[in-house]
């Protein structure tokens, strides 16, 4: 693959948790502009490679770089700066507040106020919120969820609520968005709605990492795909030729 066209490498990636391999020495690179598939059993480590690449969990060994730059982020609040936003397994919202607010946080990140001068409300920092509320609002419309940005997350559908997340993750405007599981709970016409968005967003120039199960979902949007079991992949490629590896298919089967 020649130099340049990957966004992200991620080279010899180990971690235990006790004597437990969650990964062990993963190779992946992301190709900019493109959505990668990551797939595997329950268990396998899609969400802790999730967690290497954001920083919540250090690796025991390995390295990951973005544009050729080694990334090491050990801080939540450093993530968004560096080109990286995520969505969670289990939905993470404050359920309670609207759906605009939900999204508005993903952005405020970027504002150069502290949180205190924003809350002071002075003139600079009426111009961050529109700026802020602007984004989030683009967001909202990209995910066709306009109409619901005054209504309270919990009375939203779990579909819904996997979109506002979606929403606020892309309000941040990262280069990469890392979604965990975002079908999952969909109904299928909701997941038809999530294909399109996947798909504008790649066509705007984004690159997507995808953990899902939905093999269908998966198998139509992906550009290429890595299979993790037991914390290691076994094969990786376009969706063709992952489809009929025999190693997959055992893996799933469970054999
Ligand atoms: P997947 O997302 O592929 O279903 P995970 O990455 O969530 O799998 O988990 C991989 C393995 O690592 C599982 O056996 C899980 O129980 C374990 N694991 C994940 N995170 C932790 C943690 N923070 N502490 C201990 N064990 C963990
Ligand atoms: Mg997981």
């Amino acid at each position: 693959m020649p130099e340049g066209l990957n966004i992200l490498t991620i080279k010899g990636v180990s971690i235990s948790f006790g004597g437990l391999k969650a990964l062990s020495g993963v190779d992946i690179e992301v190709i900019k502009n493109s959505v990668h598939g990551i797939i595997g059993p329950n268990g396998a480590g899609k969400s802790t490679l999730f967690n290497v690449i954001t920083g919540i969990i250090k690796p025991d060994s390995g390295d990951i770089s973005l544009e050729e730059k080694k990334l090491s982020i050990s801080k939540s609040y450093q993530l968004v700066p560096a080109g990286i936003s995520r969505t969670f397994q289990n939905i993470r919202l404050f359920k309670e507040m609207s759906v605009l607010d939900n999204v508005m946080i993903g952005h405020h990140v970027h504002t150069p106020m502290p949180i205190l001068s924003i809350l002071l409300n002075g003139k600079k920092s009426r111009k961050y919120e529109e700026i802020t509320r602007e984004k989030a609002l683009e967001a909202l419309e990209f995910m066709g969820l306009e109409d619901k940005k005054d209504e309270i997350v919990k009375n939203l559908s779990y579909g819904q609520q996997r979109l506002v997340e979606f929403a606020r993750a892309l309000a941040a405007q990262p280069k990469i968005i890392l979604l965990d599981e975002p079908a999952a709970g969909m109904n299928p016409t909701e997941k038809i709605n999530l294909l399109n968005i996947i798909d504008r967003l790649r066509k705007k120039g984004y690159t997507l990492i995808l953990i899902e199960h939905d093999m269908k979902l998966v198998m139509n949007i992906c550009d290429r795909i890595s299979v993790l079991n037991h914390g290691k992949i076994i094969t990786q490629g376009i969706p063709e030729e992952v489809r009929n590896n025999p190693d997959v298919i055992s893996a799933y089967l469970g054999k």
